[in-house]
């Protein structure tokens, strides 16, 4: 079962590729947009920005679940 999951960078509104398992064990990822530097993780002043996407997670979970 995948855990990967996509959110939308807070700087360039490009696609983020995020594995939840390693976000929450230290991982950061960066955003696809090659122009953009942008990176979260739970370990860094991004934590809001994490924080904010496993709020998202939790919808696409509900969503997946309800489907
Ligand atoms: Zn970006």
């Amino acid at each position: 079962m995948s855990t990967y999951n996509e959110i939308q960078c807070p700087a360039c509104s490009g696609k983020i590729i995020i594995d939840t398992k390693l976000l929450l064990s230290g991982g950061n990822f960066s955003c696809t947009t090659m122009s953009c530097n942008a990176s979260v993780s739970l370990s860094n002043s991004s934590y809001h920005v994490a924080n904010s996407a496993m709020d998202e997670f939790d919808k696409i979970k509900t969503a997946a679940q309800l489907s």
